[in-house]
């Protein structure tokens, strides 16, 4: 997981998600979707209708992380080996977990 902060056109908020597959993350608060949820029915339980918002997901090249180290907003650079990505700061390259 994450914990860095993230930056979506000026606005932060923590990592909720992270997709590491899709290369792409949730940030608590940013990139909000509505849908609108019809009545179901499931297992007895009744849902009920109405809007759901939940956050979007955004692909992480999207995203500015503000590196721990340096503490600049960053662009982070996915590195690949062995099948495991890590991420690192372009600024000074610490690696970002
Ligand atoms: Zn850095």
């Amino acid at each position: 997981m994450i914990s860095g902060r993230e930056i979506d056109k000026g606005r932060r908020g923590e990592v909720i998600r992270v997709m590491p597959k899709d290369d792409r993350v949730v940030v608590q608060g940013v990139n909000m979707r509505k849908k609108h949820q019809r009545q179901v029915q499931t297992q007895g339980r009744t849902i009920s209708p109405g809007i759901i918002e939940f956050e979007g997901s955004i692909h992480v090249s999207n995203v500015m992380l503000v590196c721990p180290k340096c503490k600049e907003a960053t662009r982070v650079a996915i590195h690949r080996e062995d099948g495991k990505s890590t991420r690192v700061c372009k600024h000074c390259e610490a690696l970002i977990d």
